[in-house]
């Protein structure tokens, strides 16, 4: 009898930890940008850091910030590449509307 009342407490602190991480998920989650991964997608994912960002990703975040000016910062990008970049962001404003400003 001595377990069951063991496994009863142990089952309720799981419970009550359990219920504190999901409010605590809900509560200080950040949302990420919902272009930021095609536009990761669309950079060579090398990771080289040739752009000054430690990876592609930092750089689609980069160029979502409108930080990054010329897609061309990523040197290894291809033409149609680059081009790609630039209709996803003329084409995709982010939720107040604005579109991000960058050259080929
Ligand atoms: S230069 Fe291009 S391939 Fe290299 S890390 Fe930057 S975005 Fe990625």
């Amino acid at each position: 009898m001595q377990y069951l009342w063991g496994v009863l407490i142990l089952l309720a602190i799981g419970g009550v930890i359990g219920l504190l991480l999901a409010v605590a998920d809900k509560a200080f989650s950040v949302k990420e940008d919902e272009r930021l991964e095609p536009l990761t997608n669309l950079l060579p994912g090398i990771n080289c850091g040739t752009c000054g960002y430690p990876g592609c990703k930092e750089m689609a975040q980069g160029m979502l910030k409108g930080e990054v000016k010329f897609v061309s910062q990523c040197k290894p990008s291809r033409p149609d590449a680059r081009k790609s970049i630039k209709e996803y962001l003329d084409t995709h404003p982010d939720e107040s509307g604005n579109i991000v400003n960058i050259q080929l």
